[in-house]
């Protein structure tokens, strides 16, 4: 059969196509959903949420390619995962504890986090902080990042359950990050769940890539801050903002 010219003027697939239409039955499922991101030119850095992109039981199968792959990253590293007994199933414990665990804010989808109105006579109109403690991970080391996240946030007309906002911050954190970053997501996501404008956002970590290697500091701390709305244009709302995290931390010294 001759191929019209027409039928692919335009429309020429791509080895990415390709390999996306062929779905993970002639290969790993991880390079189909990667090759699917690339198709729609979503980002999947290791700070991205990418749960649109998998179903619930594409998990254990990633799980299983990713065992294989920490596989042989251990017999690269020349460490007996045969008769060691410490190191027989660690492969899979990593495998599990990226895709559950330590990156689980990139696979799961945002938390449920219903809103209820504050739009009485009477409602709440002043500044909230909530204290969250988070754990995290930085994408360059893969060390691991320990922390508090202070948010604050002008009530608006919804208001969402206290342990929402530490709900948010920890589905933001579960990720590869750099704290700059993180500050900004959890910033940008409780403004989305909330309506409000006016959020701040302040965290506090210790990283294990300056504690555990390279400069070995004990006693690091590294502060990032992220001001929207009235939090930045306001000097008394920021100021309020601050004041409330030295309370928070005079209440619990992290
Ligand atoms: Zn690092």
């Amino acid at each position: 059969m001759v191929v019209k010219f027409n039928e692919y003027a335009g429309k020429k697939k791509t080895a990415v196509d390709a390999m996306a239409d062929k779905g993970y039955e002639e290969g790993y499922l991880a390079d189909a959903i990667r090759a699917r991101m690339k198709r729609d030119g979503k980002r999947f850095w290791a700070g991205d949420n990418i749960s649109d992109y998998l179903h619930e039981s594409d998990r254990e199968h990633l799980i299983n390619e990713a065992t294989e792959a920490f596989e042989l990253v251990l017999d690269r590293l020349l460490i007996d995962r045969e008769t060691d007994p410490n190191s027989q199933g660690t492969a899979r414990r990593l495998a599990k504890m990226y895709f559950n665990e330590i990156m689980g804010g990139r696979y799961d989808p945002r938390p449920d986090c219903t809103a209820f109105p504050n739009d009485s006579e009477d409602r709440y109109t002043g500044m909230l902080v909530v204290r969250s403690e988070i754990r995290s991970m930085c994408s360059h080391h893969h060390q691991p990042v320990v922390g508090v996240a202070y948010i604050g946030i002008l009530a608006a007309e919804k208001l969402i359950g206290l342990s929402k906002y530490t709900r948010i911050a920890q589905w933001c954190s579960r990720r590869g990050t750099l704290q700059e970053e993180l500050c900004n997501d959890i910033a940008r996501e409780i403004m989305k769940v909330t309506g409000s404008e006016d959020v701040g956002v302040y965290i506090q970590a210790t990283h294990g890539c300056c504690e555990n290697r390279g400069i070995m500091a004990h006693s690091s701390l590294t502060q990032t801050t992220v001001l929207r709305g009235a939090f930045l244009s306001d000097p008394g709302v920021k100021k309020e903002f601050i004041d409330n995290i030295k309370l928070q931390q005079d209440f619990a010294p992290r």
